[in-house]
């Protein structure tokens, strides 16, 4: 299809946030996908940060990292674990880059002595950047979906922008569907329509009307509700939809958005044939998740436990490894500050049972001891462990302190006075001053060791894999190392930067430096998660 039959789809949300807008986008994009079509999603994010790479995992969740290196918001996981889209740093966008862009230009004299203004210069930027997508990507649908909640006083120059994508391409070429909650008061046991009522107000004020609602509910709504809710709204009756809360996965979400004719109703808009979805990947995925046959219990220590998104991808991914053996999976979460300074027996019993650990990324040395110990005692006791960035570089940190014998090694990243800076910058690294965006960023070639274990999982000699981290393995420490019994599985040949490590002999112990969890879907797990999962349940 070419750039002037590409639909846009804009979803908004009303009411509150944490309605689960990503995944009903992504949800969408996989439907129209099963029916055949080429889609991409961009994600507006109303913020001023250029991107969330340089937010607390507590302000923000996950940082997801795409191929091409940009830090984006963690609904850019779920658009690519949903989807076969393609994303890029084209498909996350916020304030704070359109205004950029807009700055920097008018500081070039672009703007030819004009005065500058959001509309129309910040809302063409805006337009801009979705178009390009569009344009670019040669698309059937463009999902976009909108950051925040419509009311923000940050999102207006956003909802302005698709305001006039549709006066320009006209109805038919677009349509806007609003996510809202429909709370039930529970003394009365009663839904009320009221709150949607409101925001759908607000957001006809702004110029937008929505073409399809889509309801979070506790309880299905009822014929009668959704009349209400029409008759308000001004929408039909078909074109709300009952969102429920789903008990199981969110791997259900699209069943369920299926079962509304979410897609349908979308192809119906658009004047497209109405066509049957084929989901055969998906329905296998989903008809293993919810029989499995075994139980696998993998414990994840981290620094950032308490929040649910933090480690969003890992978790996902480790999912996808357990459905792959079809296996149950149960995540134990333990804080790694917690097990700082505590013997061997109280980390041995809050590791009591668990068939295989985890250690994820992060930054700072708050937790590292704790994931440090963590991994003596899984390197110690033959449990399976899997290492990821942070992971990794403590995963050397250990080895090198219990077995090389090196007294207090460390990385420079917590302690730069150390005597065996194990983990240490590189000097490309050393002359950086600015936060954001400056780190060893997305895809980049690893090339396996001939006879390594982890060439033999991938079954591959290379792989592409992404990365987001300042510190590397320091190169003179390998041959002490390998003579030890750690080797080095992978590297980044072009610089000579180790990717990962393993421990020949050890039931299942790899760390890489790269972050695979990003590329694991549902539907096309990742080699290394679904192999560690393996190992776990085969005692
Ligand atoms: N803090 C480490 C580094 O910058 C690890 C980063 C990570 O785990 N993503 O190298």
């Amino acid at each position: 299809m070419s750039l002037d039959s590409t639909k846009y789809i804009f979803v908004t949300g009303g009411v509150c946030s944490s309605l689960g807008k990503g995944i009903t986008v992504a949800s969408l994009g996989m439907l129209l996908e099963s029916h055949g079509y080429k889609i991409s999603i961009i994600k507006m994010d109303p913020y001023l940060n250029i991107d969330p790479g340089t937010m607390s995992p507590f302000q923000h969740g996950e940082v997801y990292v795409t191929e091409d290196g940009a830090e984006t918001d963690l609904d850019l996981g779920y658009y690519e674990r949903f989807t076969n889209a393609k994303l890029s740093r084209k498909n996350s966008v916020s304030t704070g880059q359109i205004y950029y862009t807009v700055i920097q230009r008018e500081r070039r004299g672009d703007y030819l002595g004009r005065t500058v203004q959001v509309i129309p210069h910040i809302t063409n930027e805006i337009k801009k950047r979705i178009y390009d997508v569009a344009n670019e990507d040669n698309l059937d649908f463009l999902l976009v979906e909108i950051g925040g909640t419509v009311g923000d006083i940050e999102s207006i120059p956003f909802l302005e922008a698709i305001r006039q994508v549709r006066q320009e391409l006209g109805r038919k070429r677009v349509m806007n569907v609003h996510l809202t909650l429909v709370p039930t008061i529970s003394v009365a046991g009663e839904q009320k329509t009221k709150p949607t009522q409101h925001s759908v107000k607000e957001l006809m004020q702004l110029g937008i009307i929505p073409d399809v609602l889509v309801a979070r509910v506790d309880r299905p709504l009822s014929d009668e509700m959704k009349s209400k809710i029409a008759l308000f709204c001004n929408v039909s009756e078909r074109n709300v939809i009952s969102a429920e809360d789903i008990k199981g996965s969110i791997y259900e979400i699209p069943y369920m958005f299926k079962k509304n004719d979410f897609d349908l109703i979308t192809l119906e808009h658009f004047d497209l044939p109405v066509t049957k979805p084929s989901l055969e990947h998906w329905d296998v995925f989903v008809e293993r998740l919810l029989n499995p046959e075994h139980k696998v219990k993998i414990a994840v220590v981290g620094k950032y436990i308490q929040l649910q998104d933090a480690y969003r991808s890992i978790y996902e991914a480790l999912l996808h490894g357990a459905v792959a053996n079809k296996a149950a999976l149960e995540l134990i979460k333990i804080d790694s500050e917690e097990l700082e300074g505590c013997g061997v027996d109280v980390i041995s019993s809050r590791l009591a049972d668990v068939d295989g650990i985890l250690v994820p990324g992060g930054f700072g040395s708050r937790g590292i001891e704790g994931k440090i110990a963590t991994i003596r005692f899984a390197r110690e006791n033959n449990i399976p462990f899997f290492g990821i960035c942070l992971g990794m570089q403590c995963a050397v940190i250990e080895f090198a302190r219990n077995v090389c014998g090196f007294k207090d090694a460390n990385s420079t990243e917590f302690d730069p006075a150390t005597k065996y800076p194990v983990i240490s910058l590189l000097e490309e690294q050393e002359i950086i001053a600015e936060k954001g965006g400056t780190m060893r960023l997305g895809a980049y070639h690893c090339e396996f060791m001939p006879g390594s274990r982890i060439r033999d999982i991938y079954g591959k000699e290379s792989v592409m894999e992404r990365h987001r981290h300042r510190f590397e393995f320091t190169m003179r420490y390998r041959q002490i190392f390998e003579e030890n019994g750690m080797k080095i599985g992978g590297i980044y040949p072009r610089n000579n930067l180790v990717e990962t490590v393993e421990i020949p002999g050890h039931r299942w112990f790899i760390a890489t430096q790269y972050h695979p969890e990003f590329k694991s879907k549902p539907v096309n797990p990742h080699p290394l998660f679904k192999s560690f999962i393996k190992a776990s349940i085969d005692k």
